[in-house]
């Protein structure tokens, strides 16, 4: 029989122990044996931090991104091995299509993301300049740097693939290792996942290790610098969280458990509409796929006490319509529980939620399957019950598979307080056209969330669904739902890395973070800095140019070239009653132009493109015969790896004589390379 092998300090490890065994979720056969037994945790944990994480960091954030992208090519091309493993799970194609495209999905996100929101660099720089001292000497500035140690993963059984990769993802990008440790009853997949990882030879040594079987004594050679993101149950997550190591050394500890998730149908989806529907679809949707086994998956379905009847009615007829069976059978739609333990859990929790209730579809106990053996496989029927929403049971009870309870409410803000029993979930639902109703809603219920989606007929064509986390959204929950957030965009990149805050002086800190603040020196040269390839300009590169003496002809000029003869530039009676001005003054878009005609070098060259301008502020009223000078300083560059070019930002000063700022933004540009 195999035994699964771990993957640590560079090489394939495989245990002394004949390990205990797992089985096929569908034929009950054993497939392979786990066991951890003989690892090195403590050296894995160093292996990660001396080799692993001194070549991530040596990566910028782009070049980690290329490999993200070029990882999740690589995967996406053998996805049909993975789909194949995964069908041992109990996993219908379209289970492990959510499963393994959902995982890859993640690691093309988030390289797309880094791309275009992180610095080709090593650092991140995060919000503004803070002034700390009114001479401008003394400034403040955060930065961002990668924590030195590991990214330890603990997943749970039901995403053997897109678990591990939506935590690797924003760990990688921020310069962290990761140790991948997967459920012990799907662990072959993960097993699988890893041989595809290390055989595509895309990672630097040590940025993934995998460990199959328990985590040993790993957690007790944790430090401050390492990290733990968990997912699976809330007993666990305790037993975690309060590991001396972790308490010790304040180890960020994320966590993912427990979620009696709800989806709300609103007092105006009544029968017949297209919310109705929706709702309903919505609520089948998330009891059968991966059969009910989803962090995600609506436990609590919370309807007008008018509704319930046609709910159930409208529910049950498509339950009906659900084939269970082997996964490869034909026109089968829901496929078996992870384990044949997992399906006794299940008829355990729905036992408690039947005593808070009935149930009105499905047989805990029995259920028809086709093309496998009902006794062998973990099958179990979708289970929908009515419960009483008083009682404790439904808003505590997860049945980790195909069940769902129906909960009726009377008013908006006994439905508010029923969802806040649940004590803390992943996501929700609103189901509703009425904009008044879900914002009343989405507020009252956001504390215990971490996300929701409104669905109606708007946006039901392009929605993502209630069960299916996003890369560039948080995914987390407060209380029950285990406190943690994961991806949420760079906000997960960052989580891995740490917050600094830098005092110093503005050519110290335009030193530390690559970047000139104002403050810090400009270099002014004959050469226009618009003639400058990409490599020879520098942040600090300044071009002074001006005045430009602004007058009456030039503004009505503009306002009858462009249309704009609102009254503060054109009417002399109306613009002098204006508290502000007291008189006619130029247009701001006006400024901005003569501001890039004085900047400009027309000639061609290396300047491709202006992209756009940020943070622009008038700060001054500009009057008739105000003269204007700008200043033009190369702010940041940032080189595109797969490009001739680079966008590079300038900070753009226009002054008036008396060396007043009257307006300040950021230019972008795309300029080429020399080598291009
Ligand atoms: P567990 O909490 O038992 O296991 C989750 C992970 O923790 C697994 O990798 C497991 O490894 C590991 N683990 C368990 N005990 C320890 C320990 N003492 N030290 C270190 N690691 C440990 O959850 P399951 O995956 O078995 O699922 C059980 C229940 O959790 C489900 O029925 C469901 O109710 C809930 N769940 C909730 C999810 C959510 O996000 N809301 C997701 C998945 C499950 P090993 O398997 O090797 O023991």
């Amino acid at each position: 029989m195999t035994v699964l092998r771990s993957h640590v300090q560079g090489s394939w490890f495989t245990p002394s122990v004949e390990g205990r065994p797992l089985h096929d979720a569908v034929t009950g056969e054993e497939i392979a044996r786990i066991s951890s037994d003989g690892v090195d945790f403590a050296g894995a944990l160093e292996y990660g931090r001396t080799v692993g994480g001194p070549a991530l960091r040596a990566l910028t954030f782009h070049q980690r991104a290329a490999l993200l992208k070029a990882l999740g090519q690589h995967l996406r091309e053998h996805r049909e091995e993975l789909y194949a493993v995964s069908a041992q799970t109990g996993a219908t194609l379209g289970d492990s299509k959510f499963d393994v495209d959902g995982g890859i999905g993640v690691l093309l996100a988030y390289a797309s993301k880094a791309k275009r929101e992180l610095p080709n660099d090593t650092v991140y720089v995060d919000g503004a300049v803070e002034p700390l001292g009114r001479g401008g000497t003394f400034l403040g500035q955060h930065v961002c740097t990668p924590l030195h140690g590991v990214a330890v993963q603990v997943n749970a059984f039901n995403f053997p693939v897109w678990g591990p990769l939506e935590k690797f993802a924003p760990a990688f990008l921020a310069g962290v290792p990761s140790i991948v440790k997967p459920a012990s009853p799907t662990a072959f997949l993960t097993a699988k996942l890893t041989e595809l990882v290390v055989g595509s030879g895309l990672l630097p040594d040590g940025a993934w290790q995998f460990v199959a079987g328990s985590v040993g004594d790993l957690f007790d050679h944790l430090t401050g610098q390492d990290l733990v993101s968990f997912t699976g149950s809330a007993s666990t997550a305790q037993t975690l969280r309060t590991h001396p190591a972790i308490v010790r050394n304040s180890v960020r500890f994320s966590a993912e458990a427990d979620s009696l998730n709800l989806s709300a149908l609103g007092p105006d989806a009544v029968p017949g509409t297209d919310e109705f529907d929706l709702f309903v679809k919505g609520l089948v949707a998330e009891m059968t796929v991966k059969a009910g086994q989803k962090c995600t998956a609506i436990r609590r379905a919370f309807v007008p006490t008018e509704h319930v009847d046609a709910v159930v009615e409208a529910a049950s007829a498509r339950l009906a319509e659900v084939t269970v069976g082997h996964p490869g059978a034909d026109g089968v739609r829901m496929g078996a529980l992870a384990s044949l333990e997992q399906r006794e859990e299940v008829r355990r929790s729905v036992k408690a939620l039947d005593d808070a209730g009935r149930i009105v579809f499905g047989d805990p106990d029995q259920v028809d399957v086709v093309g496998a053996d009902a006794d062998r496989g973990a099958f179990v029927s979708p289970i929908l019950l009515v419960g009483d929403p008083e009682r404790s049971e439904p808003h505590e009870v997860e049945a980790f598979g195909p069940v769902s309870t129906i909960l009726p409410y009377t008013s908006t803000e006994q439905l508010i307080d029923f969802a806040a029993r649940g004590q803390g979930s992943l996501a929700g639902s609103i189901v509703t056209a009425d904009t008044a109703w879900a914002r009343e809603v989405v507020l009252g219920v956001a504390p215990w969330h971490g996300r929701l989606l409104v669905l109606n007929a708007r946006d039901a064509k392009e929605s993502t669904g209630h069960g299916s986390p996003m890369p560039q959204l948080v995914h987390g929950g407060p209380g029950r739902a285990g406190g943690g957030e994961e991806m949420g965009g760079i906000r997960g990149v960052l989580h891995h890395m740490q917050r600094t805050a830098i005092q110093g002086d503005p050519d110290t800190l335009a030193a530390i973070t690559g970047r000139w603040v104002t403050g810090a020196q400009r270099h002014e040269s004959d050469v226009h800095p618009f003639r400058k390839h990409l490599e020879k300009l520098r942040p600090g590169d300044t071009l002074v140019a001006g005045p430009r003496v602004v007058t009456q002809e030039d503004v009505e000029h503009f306002a009858e070239f462009t249309g704009d003869t609102f009254y503060a530039h054109m009417d002399a009676e109306a613009a002098a009653a204006n508290p502000l001005f007291g008189e006619r003054v130029a247009h701001g878009y006006l400024i901005v132009s003569l501001a890039a005609g004085l900047f400009v070098d027309p000639d061609p060259g290396p300047v491709l493109a202006n992209f756009g301008v940020d943070d622009l502020r008038f700060l001054t009223p500009v009057k008739f015969g105000d003269a204007l000078t700008v200043t033009l300083t190369c702010k940041q560059l940032t080189p595109r790896d797969s490009a001739g070019y680079g966008e590079v930002r300038w900070d753009a000063d226009v002054t008036r004589q008396d060396g007043e700022s009257v307006a300040r933004y950021d230019v972008l540009t795309l300029v080429a390379k020399q080598e291009s």
